[in-house]
């Protein structure tokens, strides 16, 4: 059974298409600048070279169209036909409080994704729009919706209530959902794997440490609290993200500065975290060869980033009442040793020692803890992708 996974951004687009027999990776792409000016497409069937299209594409149904022209290309292509792809799953951001796994796409889906619109203003209608696009092209086949805050469902309310007025949680669903979960339900699997164990009996706390960033307390396969609260500024440090702070700083600045709540808005979420503490970058990369450089701010964020996972794993490790294992994941996660190797230093107490030998890895499933540490520590790649492609699987034909 050949799964189109598709991932919908507001002017671009990710998709791969898998063999779910044995869950190989068929092709994989990329489409931005939808609706602008200069749209490409940029396509690659695994093991040739990349394809790349550059025609105006107007709007996500032009722009899956076009993918779906190379999916079924004599010479790029994967399959003869689009008869080949018997199902599509959709990532999808937001489902607020009404769906704690994947479903299938029906009418009354739908609605529901519409109705958490106003939670992810920014993710949810991009998302909606690539549904519908693929439902409009591929009438017939199956569509399964897959939730970033799908996993979190399992926290209980001490781990999701803001002490605000409750009235704000019954009124507005002002409440912690978290994000990433299908990247941190990923590695805990494969990490209870790694560890020999059934996942019920383990106690996971997962490092997804990207552009976005969150960390989750995971015990028995469940997430029982997670970084990223209401929406993805909260917890870390991020790329650009400010992550927790004193929130009567929001009004304060906005004061100083004369700023609008979209402006305020647009600082939290987009000049923030690293950028902000740097000036330099929010690529960890540019900002570590700042750090080697002798700059101070950039040395600085770098500081501040680890302190705060830090943060987490201890607090999570508390609240966890110990750990199995500690996992890191995603762009800074599989790549960055020093970045790893700071997080996990002086954490012997905690019966956490990395292994700086083991820690010089990037990209791949393996053990970075020394032998004698109690808690193992794994690098995972995430492949939320396939994470998706699983359930749309046992879904489609449901
Ligand atoms: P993601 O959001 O998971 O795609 O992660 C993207 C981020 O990973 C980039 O913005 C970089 O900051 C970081 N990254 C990728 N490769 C490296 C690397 N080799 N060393 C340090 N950071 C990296």
């Amino acid at each position: 059974m050949k799964v189109l996974v598709i991932n919908c951004g507001s002017s671009s687009l990710k998709y791969q298409v898998l063999q779910m027999e044995d869950e190989t990776l068929l092709c994989k792409g990329l489409v931005e600048r939808i609706g602008i000016e200069g749209s490409v497409l940029k396509h690659e069937k695994i093991g040739q070279d990349k394809f790349v299209l550059e025609v105006p594409m107007k709007d996500h149904k032009d722009a899956i169209g076009h993918v779906l022209d190379a999916i079924v290309d004599a010479e790029h292509g994967i399959a003869a036909s689009m008869a080949e792809i018997e199902a599509v799953g959709h990532r999808v951001v937001h489902a607020g409080e009404k769906y704690a796994s994947s479903v299938k796409v029906t009418e009354a889906v739908m609605a529901a994704l519409e109705e958490c619109t106003e939670l992810a203003p920014l993710h949810n209608p991009p998302n909606i729009l690539g549904i519908r696009a693929c439902q409009e092209l591929m009438p017939e086949t199956p569509m399964v919706a897959v939730f970033d805050t799908a996993f979190h469902q399992t926290m209980p309310a001490e781990s999701y209530i803001y002490a605000i007025p409750y009235e704000y949680y019954e009124q507005y669903k002002v409440r912690r959902y978290g994000f990433h979960g299908t990247s941190h339900k990923y590695v805990s699997e494969r990490a209870a794997a790694m560890l020999g164990k059934p996942l019920e009996e383990t106690k996971i706390i997962t490092c997804h440490l990207g552009n976005g960033a969150s960390v989750a307390a995971v015990n028995g396969g469940k997430c029982v609290d997670t970084s990223m609260g209401f929406t993805p500024l909260e917890g870390l440090v991020m790329g650009t993200r400010s992550g927790d702070m004193d929130p009567a700083i929001v009004t304060f600045i906005a004061q100083k500065e004369n700023l609008s709540n979209a402006d305020m808005n647009n600082v939290l979420n987009k000049k923030s975290g690293i950028l902000g503490i740097s000036g330099i970058s929010s690529d960890f990369r540019d900002v570590e060869a700042a750090a080697e450089e002798g700059n101070y701010r950039a040395q600085l964020a770098e500081k501040v980033f680890a302190h705060k996972v830090r943060g987490y794993i201890g607090s999570y490790f508390a609240e966890l009442n110990g750990c199995d294992a500690i996992v890191f994941t995603a762009g800074v996660g599989e790549n960055d040793k020093a970045m790893r190797a700071t997080i996990c230093s002086n954490m012997e107490a905690l019966g956490v020692k990395i292994d700086l030998e083991k820690n010089d890895v990037r990209g791949k499933e393996t053990v970075i803890s020394a032998d004698d540490s109690k808690v193992k520590v794994l690098l995972i790649p995430t492949n939320e992708e396939l994470m998706i492609a699983r359930d749309t699987v046992a879904l489609a034909n449901a």
